[in-house]
């Protein structure tokens, strides 16, 4: 276990140089306090939790202090936001204080989010609310927690420091930790200025330390570019099945680690709708939920483009090819096992689809459906589910296929069947109304609410006693709540 003191430091983003990033120092805020802190996380760094419980901690994430290792700089990247090309982008209000290494070897980037004014602001002010910055806190360790990859987050530090939005709020900064901060639109930035030299540095640079292994095919950046692709489709596959919306997918927002990245107005489903837009912002729902899937392959042709100073358009035409099956199978696979089914058979594709648009049609919720499905033995549990639904007749038609299903796929007794459906449905997951609550508490200066919803949030799988009222289908009014797309 680690001090704060203790962390060891390797830079080696900040030594590609200026043209890469900027050194910026953080703008403290005012009256640093802890709001919450992720003991996981913190473990990622060695770190003893209990030094979350010290003024330097939040002095140091709340931007008063800085270790003499760390070399905060302001990233440069571009990128498509909403289908349009952005020439310039970058860190507007987040800092890459620097990169540690852990005592298992594996490096973490330290991003302090909401750090203040950089080159890269534009019109903005460089800051993130507390709303916002406890919004990201949850999505990740709740996101990981469920098993779907993605940045982390170390804690969430509030302030007095005041911060207009369409009303003013308070600032607050969140510390990100991820292996890489590179985004898609890093290498569309090097593409479109036309600086093929700093280009294939950041190529090299991404291969060695996140691709090593490329190395050893005959063409390392295809091999690299490939692997993007595998790991686009597993992640997006894992957003539909567990119905997770991002709501910005905008290539500066996607990682080139292939983990999900910078939560804006994101939600997950409540009651099932494939058709769901997140971001209130979005009105041709370009990000809705379904479109998530072929959005994925867009993004990843925006990278493709970027990539063609050192690949040919043939090899990474096939490489793009790799994404809509593998998507299928990642996605199939996962819905099999939120169904309990361990076979596989042809029809179960059609299997998942009808009940997903019965699901549809009914306002279902997602998440508590499937959960309740492994509570009993399959004929039992669509007796006692039937009631949520419109069409009785299609449920029916649906519930026999099912149970037909079920008798072919497998001798066991029902408590292997609720164990097994049950570590892949969760009972918990992060409700909008949920986080809502949690920030509103918060913003009156009580931050008991998010810390023990994201205790709840790490065990999502698991029954916990006296917490049932986090596994309940939203009470009318956090519906359909309107997420400002303003952080
Ligand atoms: P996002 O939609 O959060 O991914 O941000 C898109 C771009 O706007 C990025 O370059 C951000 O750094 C920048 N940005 C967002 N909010 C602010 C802000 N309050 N101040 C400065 N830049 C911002
Ligand atoms: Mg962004």
């Amino acid at each position: 276990m680690k001090a704060l003191d203790e962390l060891t430091f390797d830079n080696r983003f900040a030594r590609l140089g200026d043209a890469f990033s900027t050194h910026v120092l953080p703008e403290p805020l005012d009256e640093p306090r802890l709001v919450v802190a992720s003991k996981a996380a913190m473990a990622l760094l060695d770190l003893d939790p209990a030094v979350a419980e010290t003024p330097v901690f939040a002095e140091l994430f709340g931007g008063h202090k800085l270790w003499a290792e760390a070399e905060p700089r302001a990233m440069v990247y571009s990128g498509h936001q909403f289908g349009g090309y952005t020439p310039q982008l970058g860190d507007g209000r987040g800092l890459l204080l620097g990169e540690v290494y852990n005592e298992a070897g594996e490096h973490w980037d330290l991003h302090l989010k909401g750090a203040g004014m950089t080159p890269y602001s534009r019109m903005g002010d460089g800051r993130a609310v507390l709303r916002s910055s406890i919004r990201e806190f949850l999505a990740s360790e709740a996101l990981h927690a469920l098993g779907i990859p993605t940045s982390r987050a170390l804690c969430v530090i509030g302030s007095s420091t005041p911060v207009w939005r369409e009303k003013q709020e308070r600032g607050a900064m969140v510390l990100r930790l991820a292996h890489s901060h590179i985004r898609f639109g890093h290498f569309e930035y090097f593409y479109y200025t036309k600086k093929p030299e700093q280009q294939a540095e950041l190529a090299e640079h991404v291969l060695n330390l996140h691709y090593p292994e490329c190395r050893e095919q005959p063409e390392p950046y295809l091999a690299m570019f490939r692997e993007i692709v595998e790991r686009n489709a597993e992640m997006i596959a894992k957003w539909q099945a567990y119905g997770f919306c991002h709501g910005v997918m905008n290539t500066d927002n996607m990682s080139i680690l292939g983990i999900t990245f910078d939560f804006g107005p994101f939600a997950f489903l409540d009651d099932f709708d494939a058709h769901f837009i997140c971001n209130h912002s979005d009105h041709e729902g370009r990000y809705s939920f379904s479109n998530q899937v072929p959005i994925g392959q867009w993004n990843l042709s925006a990278l493709a483009q970027a990539l063609t100073p050192f690949i040919s358009v043939d090899a990474l035409k096939e490489a793009l090819g790799l994404y809509l099956p593998l998507y299928q199978a990642h996605y199939l696979d996962l819905m099999r096992r939120r169904l309990g089914l361990t076979t596989a058979e042809d029809a179960d594709q059609q299997l998942v689809e009808r009940l997903l648009k019965l699901m549809q049609n009914s306002g279902v919720d997602y998440t508590l459906f499937l959960r309740h499905l492994g509570d009993e033995p399959a004929a039992l549990a669509v007796a006692r589910l039937r009631d949520d639904f419109v069409n009785l007749a299609g449920f029916d038609a649906w519930a026999e296929q099912y149970k037909a299903r079920v008798a072919r796929d497998g001798d066991y007794t029902q408590e292997q069947r609720r164990e097994r459906m049950h570590a892949v449905n969760p009972l918990y997951i992060l409700r909008n109304y949920l986080a809502q609550n949690a920030i509103a508490a918060a913003e009156s200066g009580d931050y008991s609410e998010v810390r023990r919803l994201h205790e709840v949030l790490t065990r999502p799988f698991e029954e916990q006693a006296g917490m049932e009222q986090y596994a309940q289908r939203p009470p009318d009014w956090g519906k359909h709540l309107e997420i400002s797309c303003s952080s």
